[in-house]
């Protein structure tokens, strides 16, 4: 796998574990709200770490790491990602996967091999609109195989957006929540403009739902996707 960087622990990444992260190079989407374009833009990417490197680190943390989460980039476009997480699970840690969605094959074959004891698939518009947060022309068909496989697999899962002002309004978290109509889990996600990709969203200051005066009006949503969805979350920024 072409792999640009290690995170040795995090306690946020995969729900209820202590990880590490496995962050892959390539993506076939240009989210300008991504904060990883050094994993994006070839003309950007940084010095691979070798499998023999992360293997070397994780197989003398069995004791304190309890699962690898695989994110990127995008890792359903290494085309040896099945082996990377065959060798992650032979160590005996749980794996979770990072993915957009569009690759649907790959992450039912992970699904039937059982590589993969979580997914967080992130969803990054309703249908309509969905290339104005991806940065590309997507094959909604794509994506809505890999929302259908992950509501029937029986995997443990997770839909997730990052909420971007400009970009997503409050009726489209909605929208989305229908998008994904019937899934156990929703998470909506607070922007960090920082290191966007798009340098136009770094400075733009705008008023955001996850500002504390829109508190109560998360509530409201959080009642309203409620009515699609089984569970679901906010994650804040900070
Ligand atoms: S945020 Fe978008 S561009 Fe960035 S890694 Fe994820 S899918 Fe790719």
């Amino acid at each position: 796998m072409l792999i640009g960087g290690l995170q040795k622990v995090s306690l946020i990444d995969f729900p209820g574990k202590i990880a590490s992260v496995v962050f892959t190079q390539a993506c076939n989407f240009r989210c300008p709200f991504c904060h990883n374009a050094t994993l994006v833009d070839r003309r950007q990417f940084g010095p691979t770490l070798s499998e023999d490197e992360i293997f070397g680190y994780l197989s003398t943390r069995k004791e304190q790491i309890e699962g690898v989460v695989i994110s990127g980039g995008e890792p359903t476009l290494q085309s040896d990602l099945k082996q990377f997480m065959c060798k992650v699970k032979d160590l005996g840690f749980r794996t979770k996967l990072d993915t957009n969605g569009t690759k649907p094959d790959v992450v039912a074959e992970l699904i039937n091999l059982n590589l993969a004891d979580f997914i967080a698939m992130d969803i990054k518009h309703d249908f309509a609109r969905y290339d104005l947060a991806c940065g590309v022309q997507a094959r909604i068909e794509d994506i809505i195989r890999s929302i259908d496989l992950l509501k029937t697999c029986g995997v443990d899962y997770e839909f997730r957006t990052t909420i971007v002002p400009g970009i997503h309004s409050r009726n489209d978290v909605v929208s989305i929540a229908k998008n994904i109509g019937g899934a156990k889990k929703f998470v909506i996600q607070e922007f960090v403009p920082d290191h966007a990709m798009d340098n136009n969203l770094r400075h733009r200051v705008k008023e955001s739902l996850f500002d504390s005066a829109h508190r109560i009006e998360l509530e409201n949503l959080r009642s309203e996707c409620l009515r699609y969805v089984a569970d679901f979350d906010i994650r804040y920024a900070y």
